[in-house]
């Protein structure tokens, strides 16, 4: 119930009692634990029978009558009723006594009406289940049964199907892959009128001859709606949708270009890409750098001037990992920098140091090498070594990577694997020229280059020039989108696309073409059109073709005629969406329930 602000002032109880019927008089009201009850009576003088309609006045008992109606303010409304008996004095009627009957509530039902509409407007929009919680928090207390029940008690909306003319039907899934339904939409109102549940012949044609006067009918490309519609309405306009029929062209054209170009494809570079390339061989070689090194890099590239993307680019080192080593202390960078090895080496340099300085003590007292050599209980070569001012104590190959097993077939690797060779392949010939390390090592350096490779364009041809990958689907992209929309893909890259790869430029204007001929309505051009497909002798632009020639008159009255078809598509959306929300439990009858109200509802409110 709306609380309306009016001009003198709050409604008054009674007012809203009058809402509901301007019969009621309002008696009284008691607000308890949420709740609000009011009791109410009726003020007609005179009430007639139900059953047969006679006049009545003589009152024969008053009993309480509860219901409840729309809540106010949060607080669930009761409404008590004292309700009137009346003697029927029609000597043919079989009844003696009757109760007063209202409009805003059924006979015995505990609801009002409106209330009732309330909860079935609720219930459409989702699940029987959220709607009997959503209501149960301050609305009216009711069970997910009830809710299911109401809805299915209140009546179809009925619709003259004399007056519907021109309709698009479609199929959709009830259940995918078993059973599929069909649905009429009205082409002029936008409204779902009907569905049923088939699509076989028979059905659907006895549910067309229901609709009388059907002159109009669109629908998608199918056999079996042509058929059903010849047979139930023979003169009836048949119009071939214009968005399955663009479907299905773009889905032959698609199936023609994964034939023919490969998930990823490559065109010559028409990008500032080389400049890219060559941070990318940069990168490549400073993977295997330390930290430290990494470190001395980054202060060397950014005193070239070089941004942080670029520098993190080309050491193959993460943003976050560049941000935290900038924003430390020298300190704290040389903790970080050492690893385990390094504190071990620095250690065992430290002892070597101290037994270097007590070789050298023992010298300046004037001690000979072999007494050196017998009181140290080191070896005589050894002590002179030590005695050397050049002595270094530091191992001379500390710090130096030592080539793994593969090093030596890296090269080779590499060679074959831009080759294209299989990856067993090069693993065999590896072990065939000696390598004998395991495979899983060279698996390894196998992914490992790839996705170096997938990372960044380093890719050249033969003849020197640099290319680019592009992405397959990105590439159909095209054929959905006008190229200004595809944003992925510059017009610079669609150029060299098509000349490449000379087959897409044709497939992309026959595609195009066709769009352009449904948009503009242009049926002259339409035969040439076909004749410019059957030119390209691609088979399947063929089939395309096919299916148009053996559905021309409706393909024709797709391209002659102005009648929005996506619509069809767009109310089966709203179908599928209603038909999760009911966790697909729910049968037939309910789901064209709901979806029935939801477009009264759409319609008239
Ligand atoms: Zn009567």
């Amino acid at each position: 119930m709306k609380i309306k602000q009016k001009k003198r002032g709050l409604y008054s109880m009674d007012e809203f009692i009058k809402q509901l019927d301007p019969n009621l008089d309002y008696i009284s009201h008691e607000i308890k634990d949420g709740k609000c009850y009011i009791t109410v009576t009726s003020n007609r003088k005179e009430v007639t029978c139900p059953f047969c309609g006679w006049p009545s006045s003589r009152i024969h008992s008053t009993y309480n009558r509860t219901f409840q109606d729309l809540p106010i303010q949060g607080n669930k409304v009761f409404i008590i009723i004292r309700n009137r008996k009346f003697f029927c004095d029609n000597s043919d009627c079989n009844h003696t006594t009757f109760a007063e009957r209202f409009d805003f509530i059924s006979y015995k039902a505990k609801k009002t009406r409106r209330l009732e509409d309330e909860i079935v407007r609720l219930s459409i929009n989702c699940s029987s289940i959220t709607a009997s919680k959503i209501l149960k928090e301050n609305v009216v207390d009711i069970g997910k049964s009830t809710v299911c029940n109401l809805l299915k008690k209140k009546e179809t909306p009925v619709i003259d199907k004399k007056t519907i003319t021109a309709v698009c039907i479609d199929d959709f899934a009830i259940k995918k892959r078993r059973s599929y339904g069909t649905i009429m939409v009205d082409i002029f109102t936008h409204q779902i009128l009907d569905m049923i549940d088939s699509r076989d012949y028979e059905t659907v044609c006895e549910w067309l001859k229901s609709y009388p006067n059907l002159r109009i009918i669109s629908r998608d490309g199918s056999v079996t709606y042509n058929n059903a519609i010849t047979g139930a309405h023979p003169e009836a306009l048949q119009i071939s949708d214009r968005f399955h029929l663009l479907k299905n062209l773009t889905s032959y054209v698609t199936e023609y270009l994964k034939k023919r170009l490969k998930p990823q494809v490559s065109i010559q570079s028409v990008s500032q890409e080389i400049k890219e390339v060559e941070t990318i061989k940069q990168a490549n070689e400073n993977r295997k750098l330390t930290l430290k090194e990494k470190y001395e890099k980054i202060k060397q590239l950014s005193l070239e001037g070089r941004c942080k993307t670029e520098i993190c680019r080309s050491l193959n080192m993460d943003i976050r990992a560049y941000d935290k080593l900038i924003a430390m202390t020298p300190e704290e960078r040389e903790k970080l920098f050492q690893t385990k090895n390094m504190i071990i080496h620095e250690e065992k340099v430290k002892q070597k140091m101290e037994r270097i300085n007590e070789v050298r003590e023992l010298k300046r007292i004037g001690l000979s090498n072999i007494e050196i050599s017998r009181r140290t209980g080191l070896d005589r070569k050894t002590v002179r070594r030590y005695l050397d001012e050049n002595f270094n104590p530091v191992h001379a190959s500390y710090g130096k990577k030592r080539n793994g097993k593969l090093t030596p077939y890296i090269k080779t690797i590499d060679e074959y694997l831009e080759r294209g060779m299989m990856g067993s392949y090069i693993v065999e010939k590896i072990h065939e020229m000696g390598y004998d390390g395991s495979s899983s090592t060279v698996r390894h350096y196998m992914t490992d280059w790839k996705k170096r490779r997938k990372k960044y364009y380093d890719r050249s041809r033969e003849d020197g020039t640099k290319t680019e990958i592009i992405k397959r689907e990105n590439i159909f992209k095209l054929l959905y989108h006008p190229i200004e929309k595809v944003k992925i893909i510059s017009e610079k890259q669609f150029e060299m696309i098509c000349k490449e790869y000379p087959f897409f430029e044709k497939i992309y204007k026959i595609t195009w073409e066709f769009k352009d001929m449904l948009t503009n309505k242009n049926i002259e051009a339409f035969d040439k059109w076909i004749e410019r497909a059957k030119n390209l002798n691609i088979p399947e632009i063929n089939s395309f073709i096919n299916g148009v020639e053996r559905d021309m008159e409706a393909v024709r009255n797709a391209i002659k005629y102005e009648y929005s078809n996506g619509l069809v598509e767009g109310c089966i959306n709203k179908l599928k969406v209603i038909k999760r929300i009911m966790y697909g439990r729910c049968s037939f009858e309910t789901l064209k329930i709901k979806i029935l109200q939801l477009e009264k509802m759409r319609l008239f409110n």
